[in-house]
């Protein structure tokens, strides 16, 4: 067994504590995002996948998460502060089988222009159906963030769907073919959720102390 310490006891408590989450907005350019310091991580996912469903169980508030589920606000990037420490970032569905042409190209319009050049993007949560197979647009989202070498992490969503066997195939199958972390999540049995939640907050956490050593180094 691993040893653990007081402090190693007090971080992961941190680690999976509810997180204190608010609505901060949603735009519709690039320029419009907030640009305070804070650190982002987006939530992707074609249309359907169970992002909205995800959100609302790591954001812990339904209320705010449907606010990103309301007409108008599915073509935007929704803004959801939490702990004061980072923003979870929800970035448009994809893959809406009745939306237009012009549509489906300005979201991955936006949708590019975010996960190319947004400052303050530390990394993505994609989210991948459990019963179904990866989309070009999936691999083309990753591949927009490998230029970047940002993490992808990937959450096999809606895993009550399927045996633990066939789940358990599924994330090493992602695991292998796409080289990055899966989790299987499901909003129905709350799998996955304490650990997404942990492994993003890890990721912000390690960001913070690099940039504060980058920071102190400069002095
Ligand atoms: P979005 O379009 O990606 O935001 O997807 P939603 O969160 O709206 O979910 C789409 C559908 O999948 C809804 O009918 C949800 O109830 C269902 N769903 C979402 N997550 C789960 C899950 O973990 N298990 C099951 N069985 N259904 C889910």
């Amino acid at each position: 067994m691993f040893a653990t310490t007081p402090a190693i006891r007090e971080s992961q408590k941190i680690a999976f504590k509810k997180p204190e989450a608010s609505f901060v907005g949603s735009f519709f350019a690039l320029g419009q995002v907030p640009r305070d310091g804070l650190p982002q991580v987006a939530v992707a996912g074609r249309s359907n996948v169970g992002k909205s469903s995800l959100l609302n169980q790591i954001v812990g508030q339904r209320k705010l998460a449907k606010v990103s589920a309301t007409p108008g606000r599915t073509r935007s990037l929704n803004f959801f502060r939490i702990d004061n420490r980072f923003y979870l970032v929800d970035l448009p569905g994809y893959g809406y089988a009745r939306a237009s042409q012009t549509m489906r190209e300005q979201w991955s319009k936006l949708i590019e222009q975010y996960l190319t050049s947004a400052e303050q993007l530390i990394g993505l949560v994609l989210l991948l159906d459990s019963r179904r197979d990866l989309t070009e647009q999936d691999e083309m989202l990753m591949n927009w963030l490998a230029q970047r070498q940002l993490p992808v992490m990937v959450a096999v969503t809606k895993s009550d769907k399927l045996s633990r066997d066939k789940v358990t195939r599924k994330v090493r199958e992602v695991e292998q073919s796409l080289g990055v972390a899966a989790i299987a999540f499901s909003t129905v049995t709350g799998a996955g959720r304490s650990e997404l939640l942990a492994s993003v907050r890890q990721l912000v956490n390690e960001h913070l102390s690099a940039t504060r050593i980058g920071t102190d180094g400069q002095k």
